[in-house]
């Protein structure tokens, strides 16, 4: 390609809301351009990486024998009321109505309409196991869509769905999937770790994450530093915490504590002289559910902090928000004065499950101004207790008893064992090999590839721009003519071109300066430019390395079987 006809829009600034490194370099680079919030288009240059991923995606998937379709990006509502996620899945489901007043969905995800594609169809056991996918636009209207790529509102998304007849045979898929995920991020080059995950709205058990680590990532990530324990901070365990601290052991009473109800828990390991370690702390908050709202208290050790995303999958609520203090009040509840022992008759409650069957403790007495001291937690239903926390570094790993840290990460992909979930609510059933009719067994996988565009270049850039790697370069090589009214350098430069792959090799022969051109090659990030200049005249031109920007001089005679090297 020639860089004169080339449409690339290279700017010096990018705008002010692009802060992270990938947005400034595809906006300034001329990749993409946005068109709204959330919202962009794909520029020659984008484009040829996005495809690029995209053939990679497709390659490993084919090869593990999944086979390839394409859904409608508008999908019937009628299948969302179906399957209850028309309601659950809040203001990212994006409704619309045509003429006729009929409703539709931008799909934000595909379970729905892949199971309306083979139900009455995939009738017998002998059918099964299948896997359909697709590369397609989906469109989740983001509360807050941001970071370019990272998190667009219409993105797109290798989405995969597989069918089958038992556990063990979505277990066998799950995992067969797991090493596919492993092979396409591996030749994409990038750094990443498969971590446990929260199965979110999507639902089912079981579920990993593929997590690029960089320091950019929205996520944290729970890894361990001795063994390959890894898991997202939504979903990490750790071995039950202990401490050296000396118990409070006291017999059961209540204290007059008069400490004012903010920063409680420091305040009353002051009070009593002990480690936060021995008291519980309350964390109360509103619960949104389809129909109703609920006031929640959830108890962990006042040294440990509440994970939400647990604290929502205990209570099975659509969202947790916090509640002031009147509604903690209107619910029977003393803010500050909280505890599990002797609370309000009909109030929900949690506690940790590190909590079960500890004694010495000190809490709250649900009145205001006293605690209970030598507190034991043994007259609790086993159903009140829930894993709670939020790991934190220096935490136990669950697995070998090394010391946990914590590390960024960006989701690139997602892997799901739904089980019947989806099929028995949209009654999508085959025979089994009794005779049984039952739902299907599903999994789902999802890989974001039009987010990976801006994970190559979170994990490989400079403080100039993008380094691509030769699997998703839009180009491997730049020719930049230094002079171009030189008609040396210019011969030269064209009469190499033509010798090489043209869809692999740029010719910079813009009427513009040197520097200019530099810029350019730099802020675009492919792997080498050739500069063809003043050395010329010697015999010479110069190799340039994006990733060490090193120079290399090297004869001109002997530079083109060099350069298919590169290019192979
Ligand atoms: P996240 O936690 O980042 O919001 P998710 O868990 O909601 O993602 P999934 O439903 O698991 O996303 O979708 C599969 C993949 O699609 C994700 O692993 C991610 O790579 C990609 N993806 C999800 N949301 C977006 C988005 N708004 N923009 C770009 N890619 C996305
Ligand atoms: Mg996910």
């Amino acid at each position: 390609m020639r860089f004169s006809k080339l449409y690339a829009p290279t700017t010096k600034d990018a705008p002010k809301d692009a802060t992270l490194p990938s947005h400034k370099f595809l906006l300034r680079g001329g990749f993409v351009t946005q068109s709204g919030s959330g919202l962009y288009s794909f520029l020659p240059l984008g484009k040829i990486v996005l495809d690029k991923i995209r053939d990679v995606v497709k390659e490993e998937m084919d090869s593990s024998g999944a086979q390839e379709i394409q859904m409608g990006v508008v999908t019937n509502a009628d299948l969302w009321k179906q399957s209850g996620r028309y309601e659950i899945f809040g203001k990212e489901l994006c409704r619309l109505k045509d003429r006729k007043n009929n409703e539709f969905v931008l799909g934000p995800t595909h379970e729905e309409v892949v199971v309306d594609i083979v139900r009455n169809i995939l009738t017998s056991y002998k059918q099964l196991p299948l896997h359909l996918y697709q590369i397609t636009t989906k469109f989740r209207d983001e509360a807050r869509p941001r970071f370019g790529l990272l998190r667009g509102r219409e993105f797109i998304m290798k989405d995969g769905y597989s069918f089958h007849d038992s556990t063990q045979s979505l277990q066998e898929e799950f995992d067969h999937m797991e090493e596919t995920y492993r092979k396409i991020f591996t030749k994409l080059g990038l750094d990443f770790r498969v971590v446990d995950a929260d199965s979110g709205a999507i639902g089912g058990s079981g579920s990993k994450e593929f997590m690029v680590l960089a320091d950019n990532g929205e996520d944290d990530i729970v890894v361990c530093k001795s063994c390959e324990y890894a898991a997202n901070i939504e979903a990490a365990k750790r071995a039950k915490r202990m401490t050296d601290a000396e118990a409070p052991e006291a017999d059961f009473a209540k204290f007059y504590t008069p400490t004012p109800t903010k920063d409680s828990i420091r305040h009353i390991a002051e009070f009593f002289k002990i480690d936060e370690f021995y008291t519980i702390k309350s964390v109360i908050k509103k619960a949104i559910y389809k129909d109703e709202e609920k006031i929640i208290s959830f108890f962990v050790r006042g040294c440990d902090t509440l994970q939400e995303t647990k604290a929502q999958n205990a209570c099975g609520a659509l969202e947790l928000v916090d509640a002031s203090e009147e509604e903690v009040r209107a619910a029977g509840l003393n803010p500050g004065f909280c505890g599990p022992l002797r609370m309000p008759e009909d109030a929900e409650f949690y506690i940790d499950i590190e909590l079960k069957d500890e004694k010495n403790l000190i809490c709250g007495a649900n009145e205001e101004n006293y605690h209970f001291v030598g507190v034991s937690m043994f007259n609790f239903k086993d159903s009140r207790y829930k894993d709670l926390i939020q790991v934190s570094a220096g935490d136990i790993c669950p697995k070998c008893g090394a010391k946990l840290g914590i590390t960024k990460g960006i989701e690139v992909g997602h892997i799901f064992q739904l089980g019947q979930k989806y099929a028995a609510a949209m009654d999508a059933k085959f025979l089994d090999k009794n005779g049984k009719t039952q739902p299907f067994y599903m999994g789902c996988y999802g890989i974001g590839v039009s987010r990976l565009v801006a994970v190559m270049i979170e994990a490989s850039h400079d403080e100039k721009g993008c380094i691509w790697n030769k699997q998703t370069a839009p180009f491997l090589l730049d020719i930049i003519v230094s002079n171009i009214k030189d008609e040396e350098q210019s011969n030269f430069a064209n009469e190499l071109y033509g010798k090489l792959d043209g869809k692999k090799v740029l010719l910079d022969e813009r009427k513009e300066r040197f520097g200019f051109k530099m810029g350019d090659f730099e802020l675009l990030g492919f792997p080498y430019a050739l500069i063809v200049g003043k050395g010329l005249k010697e015999g010479t031109v110069e190799l340039v390395e994006r990733k060490t920007l090193k120079k290399t001089k090297v004869k001109k005679d002997e530079i083109l079987p060099l350069l298919e090297e590169l290019l192979s």
